[in-house]
């Protein structure tokens, strides 16, 4: 019988092949004899570096859109000369250019590590880099993905953006790894791509080479060694289940016709075309952090406003929800985070950087404002991370000051969904944020693969904050949209749409299959899915008990 492994779904789809595991890093010496030339172990290390730089561009040159700006960004990492500057104080300290290399690369690394989350996760990016320059200068194949010739499912620990980048989607039938979390390069890139994804797949590089898996990146399950039969019936499956979402289309609406805006999220430029081609009713979400982040000070209001014409432009008719900055914690911003925070998610973040920024906020409004009245959109403005009524009524009161119709909230720190009713009235609509709601919850961090139970969105006091939440809209008739990850879970948005909730914001890969099961469902099947998901004891009893009505 075939071994079932099971990981967190990050990119649906089943696909199945034979395994090929990545090639496993090489292994440093640790016995590497200096030549006692510091000059020539100098020029091997910066000739290594330099080669790894020139062929990361080179592939940077050859990738498509968000792809290429993720190698370019690694290949400059690589010619970073503060890292170049440790190397060459290594080797006329007296070490051999590897050693020099690889310590250097560990100085760095612990910096990286030290500077926050955001900074952490290019960890593995700079991993990544000593490794390929290891390689280099030991002359062994380069550690990356691997070419079999055929079509195959990739078997990695974790993937780097130089990995994932390149993939190509014909070739990689799908993706597993042991490590990585929802918010990994992986999970993110393979979404983009289209690949079926599992990560946090424990056992997964024990698979044995060109053993064949069948992989279920909805419900985040891999099957080692299956018969041809379950092969062809899961393939079978998907495909009628594409079918069956593609008949389905228009304004999202339960099957006796409660209407549930659909819509997308977007968060920078890459995501306007296949935003904009969605069918959808437009932007629940448009992350502005992208023109902030990477930066060593705010773009001009010149520079917003014609970015954010770009996107209103792209949705005429529609509407589009613009989120304010969301700065601070997991979006550090070099003029604007407050150094040396000892736990920035539970710091100056969100709306409230503009305590110290008010500046930033107004400028913001401003050129949003001056897109707007240039365009077809209609154009609405949230602050992300609002805990409290006064600063939802400041927040809105600011935001029709600036001639804009409609000025809202995410509802994202418990307080907020706590006081719902008092926030609701104070402002002209709430956004929920499951990703940080449930961060904030169940204090657990939001990156935290290992948490990744308590941050699942199906946790019943995620869900009694959701109800809370819709219900203060309902009794006002303020709209209540959720736009955090959880929105694009087909089953959990039924119950979503049972709590009241009035639209759905995603990315758009994840909106037919949304649309196709509210479809499916009149009001009062999602009324009756909500209650047995609140009535649960923890996610996964939520989960199976909605699951199990559905099916029957
Ligand atoms: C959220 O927290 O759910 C959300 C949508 O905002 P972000 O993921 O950008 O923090
Ligand atoms: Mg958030």
């Amino acid at each position: 019988m075939a071994e079932s492994l099971s990981g967190i779904g990050v990119s649906p789809g089943v696909a199945a092949g034979p395994v090929a595991q990545m090639a496993p890093p090489p292994v440093v010496p640790t016995d590497a004899a200096p030549s006692g030339d510091p000059e020539a172990e100098n020029q091997a290390a910066m000739a290594a570096m330099k080669a790894v730089a020139t062929s990361l561009e080179e592939r940077a040159a050859r990738a498509p859109g968000e792809a290429a700006s993720v190698l370019a960004a690694q290949a400059m990492m690589a010619e970073d000369p503060t890292l170049a500057s440790k190397v060459t104080d290594g080797v006329q300290a007296g070490k051999a250019a590897i050693t020099a290399v690889v310590d250097a690369f560990e100085e760095f690394r612990a910096m990286l590590a030290a500077a926050g989350p955001y900074m952490a996760e290019r960890v593995a990016d700079l991993d990544d880099l000593r490794n390929r320059t290891v390689a280099t200068l030991l002359g062994v194949p380069m550690p990356g993905v691997p070419d079999p010739g055929h079509p195959f499912v990739l078997v990695a620990l974790d993937l780097a953006p130089a990995d994932t980048a390149t993939l190509d989607a014909d070739r990689v039938k799908a993706i597993i790894t042991e490590e990585g979390g929802p918010t990994s390069h992986t999970a993110i890139l393979a979404k983009s791509l289209g690949i079926p994804a599992v990560v946090t797949c424990h056992g997964a590089t024990a698979i044995a080479e060109g053993e064949t898996v069948l992989v279920d990146g909805t419900e985040g399950s891999v099957a080692v060694a299956p018969d041809e039969a379950t092969v062809a019936e899961a393939l079978d499956a998907e495909q009628r289940k594409l079918a069956a979402l593609e008949a389905v289309s228009g304004p999202g609406r339960t099957s006796d016709g409660h209407p549930v805006q659909l819509l997308v999220n977007i968060a920078g430029d890459k995501d306007l075309e296949p935003a904009a081609a969605a069918d959808s009713e437009g932007v629940g979400l448009f992350r502005t952090e992208f023109l902030f982040l990477d930066r060593p000070n705010a773009p001009t209001l010149e520079e917003q406003q014609a970015v954010y014409q770009r996107v209103f432009d792209a949705f005429p008719g529609r509407k589009v929800v613009v989120r304010t900055l969301d700065a601070g914690a997991d979006k550090p911003l070099e003029f604007v985070t407050v150094p040396d925070e000892p736990n920035p998610a539970l710091g100056v973040r969100g709306l409230r950087t503009s305590r110290r920024h008010p500046e930033l906020l107004e400028e913001q409004l401003t050129a949003v404002a001056q897109a707007a009245s240039a365009s077809g959109a209609q154009v609405w403005v949230m602050a992300p991370m609002v805990s409290t009524t006064a600063e939802a009524a400041a927040f809105a009161e600011q935001v029709r000051g600036h001639g804009l119709s409609s000025g809202g909230v995410m509802v994202e720190v418990p307080a907020a969904a706590i006081r719902a009713r008092h926030v609701a009235a104070a402002c002209d609509f709430m956004s929920i944020g499951t990703n940080d709601l449930s961060q904030y919850t169940y204090a657990a961090d939001r990156m935290a693969g290992e948490l990744a139970d308590l941050l699942d969105a199906w946790q019943p006091a995620l869900l009694d904050l959701v109800r809370m939440t819709a219900e203060a809209g309902k009794a006002l008739g303020k709209p209540v949209g959720v736009c955090g990850e959880a929105a694009s879970d087909p089953l959990l948005a039924l119950v979503f749409v049972g709590l009241g909730i009035t639209s759905l914001s995603m990315a758009p890969v994840s909106i037919p299959a949304v649309r196709a099961a509210v479809a499916a469902h009149t009001l009062a099947e999602c009324r009756g899915l909500a209650t047995l998901a609140l009535d649960a004891e923890d996610g996964r009893d939520a989960r199976n008990a909605v699951r199990a009505a559905t099916r029957g």
